[in-house]
């Protein structure tokens, strides 16, 4: 089942501050709240998914990995050594078990000796221009990072050679000291240090990768940037991360979109915003104009008497929409100017253009009577 985002959960933004992450909690928590919603299963289900979000993004730390990762960061257990680099088997070298007086040793405290583990995810920051953002394509990438080596295929020995089993831990990479105290049987479970609790011994090391079974590249990639793609967008590229380790599946890589901002153009969701300016003699007597677009021009009719500050709107002509089809809109905000510099030949024709338009008392007189008459 696909998890929602645990920002859209708790209804905030992805930069809201723990203070308005605590107070959406707050609120959604005693909307949701068992007691207040009894034998409501939806409620129920809200109220759990409200707890865990807010359980992750209340942590900075497991924040920060949620918001480069999301809920994969959640299913590598929040690895503290960086991404990808957690220990899953939580197997720490050493672990000390009671045992009980009852129960003797069967089963209990048994342990694998470390499985096939995924590599680490990987992130990449691309910056693209609005331009590209709308057109999408792709754009091709280059990543440094380890992958299988190709002459040992990540058996770390010498082609043709295979690793054996370890013969102090007999495979199962753990030794076990047993120690009685007044307490009872302490059984001591170790990772074994003949082989570092792979339970594999490698006599004849592969000398491409110095035993290592990966080997680091840089590798040239083909990102797709899908039209309409927005800032902070996180194109997942699946199995384009690290090799992984014994045999596990590799890590993904991770694209993180910006976009630069633009010298004409906002972008405000999937709506453009440009401003447009126009002579005050142009807003007067009416007009039409070719507005810029990031695919052409398109017509603009500007009718008489348009004041500044009006805003107009060319359907569908923003960004094509990520999510659905069609394109947003462009949104022309109009900056009447006024001319600065006026040869005395226009000076004189705006003169005489306000003698015809003065009612007899200019702006000023009429502002005085508005006033009082105050000096
Ligand atoms: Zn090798
Ligand atoms: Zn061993």
């Amino acid at each position: 089942m696909a998890k929602r985002d645990y920002y859209e959960v708790l209804g905030v933004e992805r930069g809201a501050s723990a203070e308005e992450i605590k107070k959406a909690y707050r609120r959604l928590a005693k909307q949701y709240h068992p007691d207040f919603n009894k034998d409501d299963r939806d409620a129920e289900k809200k109220f759990k998914e409200v707890n865990e979000a807010y359980e992750v993004l209340s942590d900075p730390q497991k924040r920060e990995q949620y918001d480069r990762f999301g809920h994969q960061a959640e299913a590598a257990g929040f690895g503290t050594g960086g991404f990808g680099g957690a220990d899953f088997n939580g197997f720490g070298g050493f672990e000390s078990i009671f045992e009980n007086f009852f129960g003797g040793l069967g089963g209990f405290g048994r342990r694998r000796p470390p499985g096939p583990e995924q590599g680490a995810h990987l992130r990449y920051d691309l910056e693209i221009t609005l331009e590209e953002a709308f057109h999408g394509g792709s754009r091709e990438i280059k990543i440094p990072r380890t992958e299988l080596c190709p002459d040992c295929r990540g058996s770390r020995a010498r082609a043709g050679s295979k690793p054996e089993t370890c013969p102090t831990c007999q495979g199962s990479g753990q030794q076990q000291f047993t120690r009685n105290t007044a307490f009872g049987r302490f059984v001591n479970v170790q990772t074994c240090s003949a082989c570092g609790g792979e339970g594999k011994m490698i006599k004849d090391p592969c000398p491409a990768c110095r035993a290592q079974g990966r080997v680091v590249r840089e590798r040239q990639l083909e990102i797709k940037i899908p039209p309409g793609v927005e800032h902070g967008s996180r194109l997942r590229v699946g199995g384009e991360g690290e090799a992984g380790l014994r045999g596990g599946p590799p890590g993904d890589l991770y694209v993180i979109v910006g976009i630069r901002p633009h010298k004409l153009f906002l972008r405000e969701g999937d709506d453009l915003v440009i401003e447009l300016p126009l002579n005050m003699v142009y807003a007067a007597l009416g007009t039409e104009v070719d507005v810029p677009t990031l695919d052409g021009t398109a017509a603009l009719r500007i009718p008489e008497g348009t004041q500044p500050g009006t805003s107009f709107r060319l359907k569908g002509r923003g960004m094509p929409r990520l999510r659905g089809a069609g394109r947003g809109d462009l949104r022309v905000k109009l900056k009447v100017i006024v001319p600065k510099r006026l040869s005395h030949k226009q000076k004189q024709l705006l003169a005489d253009f306000a003698r015809t338009c003065d009612d007899g008392k200019g702006f000023i007189d009429r502002m005085k009577d508005a006033f009082g008459g105050a000096k």
